[in-house]
């Protein structure tokens, strides 16, 4: 039995301030619903401030993305030793880091590993863009994303992470994957995968999510679905009692 993982990534969105606010109000609306893993992904400029009003409330924390290097002359960056200790989770190659910030399949990879060799959960995430949603080339392209993502990586570690297939198409756009649809994605083109990279039991207890305009309107749908353990949310995680729904309808 897999327990669902609802993790909410606020993007470039809240000042630290506004952040500690939502942060307070998501305690208050899902600090006490058990039975689901809760994160929140706020900027990294927000993490120190809303960690301590997390401490204790039984939701985690994450960052938006890491360097794969611990130190060194990389302006700007952030190492997953400066993460480890003030949050437990990390989103890697999000399609907005792929599609805007040069993200690769080989940086995707050199980053899940490096969050595993400090103890960070990656929330790795694959999915295709329109056009090759279009064009029937999805499980081509979600495939080969888990396999580099994956290159290197054994087993033990493997179990460690939690994918999230979010097509590009679906992010922000207010057009969500049917859930039928982003079921069969899951189970065909990234559980199947992991069977075949890491066998059946490694991929029957492996975490995938699916991400791409989750509402509360919605939520329940998509998780009812049995491959589908959880949700990324972008939009509908910067309100506490749409971010509730959704957590109450994974619980
Ligand atoms: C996301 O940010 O990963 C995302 C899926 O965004 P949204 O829920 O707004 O589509």
């Amino acid at each position: 039995m897999r327990t669902k993982i609802i993790a909410g990534n606020w993007k470039m969105n809240k000042t630290p301030a506004e952040a500690v606010a939502l942060a307070q109000a998501l305690v208050a609306e899902i600090g006490s619903v058990s039975g689901v893993e809760r994160v929140i992904v706020p900027p990294f400029v927000a993490l120190a401030g809303v960690a301590p009003v997390l401490a204790g409330s039984g939701i985690g924390l994450g960052a938006q993305n890491l360097h794969w290097a611990d130190s060194g002359a990389y302006t700007g960056e952030v190492s997953a030793p400066m993460l480890k200790g003030l949050c437990q989770y990390v989103v890697i190659g999000h399609s907005e880091r792929r599609q805007y910030f040069g993200e690769t399949d080989e940086s995707v990879n050199k980053k899940t590993r490096a969050a595993l060799t400090h103890g960070l959960t990656p929330i790795v995430c694959v999915g295709e863009t329109l056009a090759q949603y279009e064009a029937g080339e999805t499980g081509a392209v979600v495939s080969g994303q888990v396999k580099a993502a994956f290159a290197e990586i054994p087993a033990a570690d493997a179990l460690k992470t939690v994918i999230a297939y979010e097509p590009i198409w679906a992010i922000g756009t207010g057009r969500a994957a049917t859930p039928e649809g982003a079921n069969a994605v899951i189970a065909d083109h990234i559980r199947a995968v992991i069977a075949g990279l890491y066998g059946a039991d490694v991929a029957a207890a492996l975490r995938i999510q699916y991400g791409g305009s989750v509402t509360a309107a919605n939520a329940a749908e998509l998780l009812a679905q049995p491959d589908i353990d959880g949700a990324l949310v972008g939009g509908a995680s910067l309100k506490a009692a749409d971010f509730g729904v959704i957590v109450r309808a994974a619980a």
